[in-house]
């Protein structure tokens, strides 16, 4: 046997799942830039691919709703509870091809491997692919896994593109009844587990030298919107101890959050994205600054007491600068854990299939948020070039989409629903 066949038959479901990749991601919105957005004709032609794709694997295969693309293969007798495996196949705008669809493809490429043997579990597998987790369209994320956990938010309906256009009457337009959105809900009974494997948009597994992962989390997030003033002047004649310079004390305030989640060792990260000083000007002492703060913790009581204590760092600052504070919470969500004997069943299958086990917590967000709400969570991260997501330059290698697909497979066959 020649090298090359060895390669092949070693990486045969990696192949299958990069070809797909491809595939799929020729489906945008302009062949330079992937873009993928919610009810879009891209969306449709997409669905429409995975639908076929599931079909082949031997799934029952529909469009619910609110335009997730659902996939049932029965269990040694029909109509049993299932293990849902899913991601979303939504893009950002100018992203990379592995961020959602890895998750279902890869999910499908496994079904694919037990029809193909024939075989039957003592419980279904439905795989969803979510039609919305990014949000880009209408600023409202994990659309599609909230219209299976029976939490879509109807006020969002409302809502408006860029051009106008409202979520009712995109909706209409590609096909679907707004109204009856409340008929893509799942409930807990129905469900044995939810788990997603998805690239890790991280630089840990790389560095750990290892192509898969056990996530621990999804960590909450708290961001806030923080307003200095101080004075505005003369930048030739106050005196640099009568002034209250406002970007200063930003400055400073930026540094104290660096240093504290630097300094934390337990996964706070602590992000200051966005920063406007007034009036902007060279020689103009600046009077006003706006700035963000987005800070993630693997557990919210760790997240909640971070937050704490950063405020309390940013309000002796500005007291001592003379600067007054306003300091506005101005989102909010839970850390979403996930279940111990998800990450058990999982960690098992990557020591089996010889790699080490590592845990790691997920900084980003993913449809596992919402899925919570119905069933018991876990998520497999597969290592990614670079950790760099939501980019065209974003890549799995073919060896590590292999394994991050026999290690989901073994998953699935081994699985043991909780008690
Ligand atoms: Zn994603």
């Amino acid at each position: 046997m020649s090298v090359e066949t060895a390669g092949l038959q070693q990486f045969s479901l990696g192949e299958q799942i990069v070809g797909r990749i491809d595939a799929l991601a020729a489906i945008s919105e302009t062949p330079e830039h992937l873009a993928r957005i919610f009810l879009t004709p891209e969306h449709r032609a997409a669905a429409d691919l995975i639908l076929s794709w599931m079909r082949e694997a031997g799934m029952r295969a529909h469009l619910d709703a609110i335009g997730n693309v659902c996939g049932r293969y029965e269990g040694d007798r029909p109509g049993l509870p299932c293990l849902m495996l899913g991601s979303h196949y939504d893009t950002v705008r100018d992203a990379g091809k592995w961020d959602g669809p890895l998750g279902v493809i890869t999910a499908i490429a496994c079904v694919a491997e037990l029809n193909r043997r024939g075989k039957r579990l003592p419980f279904a597998i439905e795989i969803t692919g979510f039609a919305d987790e990014e949000g880009v369209r209408f600023a409202s994320t994990l659309l599609g896994s909230r219209a299976i956990a029976g939490t879509f938010d109807e006020s969002v309906l409302a809502g408006r593109d860029r051009d106008g256009v409202s979520m009712r009457e995109a909706l209409q337009r590609f096909g679907l009844d707004p109204d009856h959105i409340g008929a893509a809900a799942r409930v807990r009974r129905e469900l044995l587990a939810y788990l997603e494997l998805h690239i890790e948009q991280g630089p840990v597994l790389e560095d750990q030298d290892i192509p898969v992962g056990v996530v621990t989390a999804i960590a909450g997030a708290t961001r806030l919107a923080a307003q200095l003033t101080g004075m505005a002047g003369h930048a030739g004649t106050v005196p640099m101890g009568l002034r209250h310079d406002a970007l200063a004390g930003a400055a400073e305030c930026i540094s104290a959050i660096e240093y504290f989640c630097r300094t934390d060792g337990n996964g706070l990260v602590g992000t200051v994205g966005y920063v406007r000083a007034a009036p902007g000007a060279t020689n103009v002492i600046p009077g006003q600054v706006s700035f963000t703060i987005d800070i993630r913790a693997p557990t919210d009581m760790h997240r909640n007491r971070s937050v704490a204590d950063i405020v309390r760092q940013i309000e002796a600052i500005a007291k001592r600068r003379g600067l007054a504070l306003q300091l506005d919470v101005t989102h909010e969500n839970r850390t979403v854990p996930c279940a111990p004997w998800l990450k058990s069943q999982i960690a098992n299958a990557i020591a089996a299939e010889g790699f080490a086990v590592f845990e790691l917590p997920s900084g980003a967000g993913h449809d596992g948020m919402a899925m919570i709400d119905i069933a018991d969570v876990g998520m497999i991260f597969v290592r990614c070039r670079g950790g760099v997501s939501h980019h065209p330059d974003e890549h799995v290698e073919l060896a590590d989409a292999d394994a991050g697909a026999r290690v989901l497979l073994r998953v699935i066959e081994n699985f043991r629903a909780a008690n």
